[in-house]
């Protein structure tokens, strides 16, 4: 036996609360050589028995004050490690984002890997539709003889007489599949055509640039600045190729709702060992996606914002697409934006950050402007195909002229019915769910508000209810005022509404809604679009998860309702999202060989935002929108943080925000940052939490950052829960 070292090793371990990052245990000699950092162990803490993951590890005689105290690591996990390089991105965010490092980690880590459950997932396979690589004779015959369903390995050897090598090989050569959830099946089964285009000579000086950066092995942050359809994905693509061919992996980040089967099955047409990333998943698949990632199993991870902490061995390239999209955001602990945490990630691997969009958040058109990001542009559509210019329609003229109040205008509907004769698709959006948002008692004029928040219930028709869109509260819809038994009468139109009216200006059409209530289930999104995609529908209605990364080349019509409603929420960000969803859904028709047309339908369509949207001149409203971010003291001109005080009573919530407020305030004052509040918040009343809240406004995020350091934790008020949300992408 070797000897016992004198002095004993101490593993400073990261444990899921919040405030203090670490704390220490000792190591047996026994686990001595498997306690490694980012390793998972278990250790005693207080009465109980908890998970958590060493970040650091040393020798050395404990303090007096600690060594009557200190317990012992019960046990290490060692096939369960969080790589160095990811260990230290979670370490920076954590301290960026103001958590402790054992919260990130509990916010980043799928929760089957950190609790060490041990779930058996049954691995099938499954061929992929129209595979055009090259084969042998023999594994060509081994791929026919599948049948389209997925199969166990040991299936799929009896039936196509092929061994496991041989299979394993189809695997390699993306000829087959292996699945870890039943809705990837969807994905393998459409056909992505091969794309192998010579590159347009934008697209060859994007590439170029991003490549010089590769090569050299040094950081560099990308805008990828291009119009929808002018050919982004495939210069992500042909770069992400080039670093699985050295031997590194890539990730490849999209919103939410960007991550469709479509681009899925393009991806891994190119990419044969891709995975996709997202929250639905169930523990044992995220588990499985874990293992098979962090054992170097896969080369490209396509997934949502959690898909940066994917435990890739050697990311050498991250790509953010669709950049400024707000779901990069985490809107609980950690509060971490996936984009911005990208950008460190590639400083600390030194590799490059490309980060795409057709319409680019304040942040990044700041960026590239001061020289921290290089602008890459694309202007053109490869495939050729303009833009379509939308045509405005002024709702206000629209009602005086029609002589009624309608919600689609008389040019929308010849376009809708036009398109539907020409059997051609159309899209038509706006943002809110349900049949109609406010509901009203026509003889006391009360509105139907929710119980738990400052927010009035909308009705959804077929369903016979009155939704919370905040809290998930519902009741059904009484047949007379409560308070009076007066008529109640419902006003404004959702997409449930939409829906129905469209069927009622254009007979005979086949209609598709796609919001938050007929996408639920798991994949419930992917399948309408793929019915759509099919043609068996003429008309998608959605709110905003119709607006991107869709491609549908029989849609000609894209029409929005209520375009500048947004404009009027008190949100500093509330132009910016005016005009990416108008430019976004710009882009959207017209993507095949047919022109595409689209409708715009607001109160106001001389409003910056709108009017640039329409004219596709994007620099006009950027430079009036950061030169009035910087007269006000808003992001990119400043680094703002917002603080949060929630809890059930009123006066608690107050005096916490009140007492907090002032240290805050003393704290900004040397730094030149400015204090807005503490005041009410905009929904001051939400889920049955009072709020009250207050905004940092100090001259950079460095200054913010200095400013939280000086300020130190906050201290903690019973019955509030205080949240600090730095960069905060809302702020109602
Ligand atoms: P974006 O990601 O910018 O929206 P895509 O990469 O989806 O654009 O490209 C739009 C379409 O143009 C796709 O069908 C793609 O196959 C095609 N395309 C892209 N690059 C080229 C090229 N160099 N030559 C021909 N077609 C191209
Ligand atoms: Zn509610």
């Amino acid at each position: 036996m070797a000897a016992v070292p004198d002095e004993p090793l101490l593993a400073a371990v990261a444990v899921d609360v919040p405030g203090q990052d670490a704390f220490t245990w000792r190591v047996p000699e026994a686990l001595a050589a498997v306690a490694v950092p980012g390793a998972s162990v278990t250790v005693p803490f207080g009465p109980r028995t908890v998970r958590g993951f060493i970040i650091a590890l040393e020798r050395k005689t404990p303090e007096p004050a600690l060594a009557g105290k200190l317990k012992d690591v019960l046990a290490v996990r060692p096939e369960v490690r969080v790589p160095p390089h990811l260990l230290r991105l979670i370490r920076w965010g954590a301290r960026y984002y103001r958590c402790s490092v054992g919260e990130f980690l509990a916010g980043s880590i799928p929760a089957a890997v950190r609790e060490g459950k041990t779930i058996k997932v049954e691995r099938r396979l499954v061929r992929v539709a129209g595979f055009a690589g090259k084969l042998t004779a023999r594994q060509q015959a081994v791929q026919a003889a599948l049948p389209a369903e997925p199969l166990t390995w040991v299936v799929a050897m009896q039936r196509s007489g092929g061994s496991r090598d041989i299979l394993g090989k189809l695997v390699v050569a993306g000829a087959l599949v292996e699945l870890v959830e039943d809705a990837d099946v969807l994905e393998v089964r459409l056909e992505a055509a091969l794309e192998r285009h010579p590159h347009t000579d934008e697209q060859q000086v994007a590439i170029d640039a991003v490549a010089a950066a590769l090569d050299a092995g040094r950081h560099e942050a990308f805008l990828l600045y291009g119009v929808t359809g002018s050919g982004k994905t495939l210069v992500y693509l042909d770069l992400a190729e080039r670093v699985i061919a050295a031997g590194r992996q890539a990730l490849f980040l999209l919103p939410e709702i960007g991550l469709t089967p479509q681009l899925a099955a393009r991806v891994r047409s190119r990419i044969p060992r891709t995975v996709v990333w997202h929250s639905g998943f169930t523990d044992g698949e995220r588990a499985e996606l874990w293992r098979r990632v962090a054992a170097g199993e896969v080369d490209l991870v396509l997934g949502t914002r959690s898909a940066l902490f994917a435990p890739l061995p050697a990311p050498g390239l991250i790509i953010v697409d669709e950049e400024h999209d707000q779901s990069y955001k985490q809107e609980s602990v950690p509060r971490y934006h996936a984009r911005d945490l990208a950008v460190v990630y590639g400083k600390q691997l030194a590799i490059p950050v490309i980060l795409g969009s057709a319409t680019p958040s304040l942040e990044s058109v700041h960026n590239g402007r001061e020289r921290r990001y290089r602008v890459l542009t694309l202007k053109n559509r490869p495939r050729g195909g303009q833009l379509p210019t939308p045509t405005v329609v002024d709702m206000r003229r629209e009602f005086n002229e029609a002589k009624r109040r309608a919600e689609l205008s008389r040019v929308l509907v010849e376009a809708l019915t036009a398109t539907v004769r020409r059997r051609e698709q159309a899209i038509i959006l706006l943002n809110r769910r349900g049949w109609s948002p406010v509901v009203t008692c026509t003889q006391c004029g009360v509105t139907a508000q929710c119980t738990a928040c400052d927010i009035s219930l909308t009705f959804h028709r077929g369903a016979g209810l009155l939704k919370c869109h905040y809290c998930g509260h519902e009741r059904g819809m009484p047949a007379a005022c409560p308070a009076c038994g007066g008529t109640l009468s419902a006003t404004g139109i959702g997409t449930e509404q939409l829906e129905q009216l469209v069927r009622q200006v254009v007979p005979g059409v086949r209609t598709l809604r796609a919001d938050a209530d007929t996408t639920g289930g798991r994949q419930g999104h992917a399948k309408l679009l793929q019915i759509f995609a099919a043609g068996e529908a003429d008309v998608l209605v959605g709110t905003q998860m119709v607006a991107k990364g869709l491609d549908f080349a029989r849609v000609t019509l894209v029409g929005v309702l209520h375009a500048d409603r947004c404009l009027s929420t008190p949100e500093f960000r509330a132009a910016e999202r005016t005009y990416q969803l108008v430019a976004q859904v710009a882009g959207r028709a017209g993507r095949g060989e047919r022109p595409g047309t689209v409708i715009v339908q607001a109160f106001d369509p001389e409003a910056l935002p709108i009017a640039c949207a329409v004219a596709g001149r994007p620099k006009p409203f950027y430079d009036a929108e950061l030169a009035l971010r910087a007269e006000y003291g808003y992001p990119p001109s400043s680094g703002l943080v917002r603080v949060l005080w929630t809890g059930p009573a009123e006066p608690a919530v107050r005096a916490a925000a009140e007492t907090d407020g002032q240290r805050i305030l003393d704290a900004a004052s040397p730094l030149g940052a400015v204090v807005l509040g503490p005041t009410p918040a905009a929904l001051a009343w939400l889920k049955g939490q009072h709020r009250w809240h207050l905004l940092i406004k100090a001259p950079s995020r460095g200054a913010a950052q200095s400013l939280l350091d000086a300020l130190g934790p906050l201290k903690r008020h019973s019955g509030v829960v205080t949240a600090i949300d730095v960069d905060p992408a809302n702020t109602g």
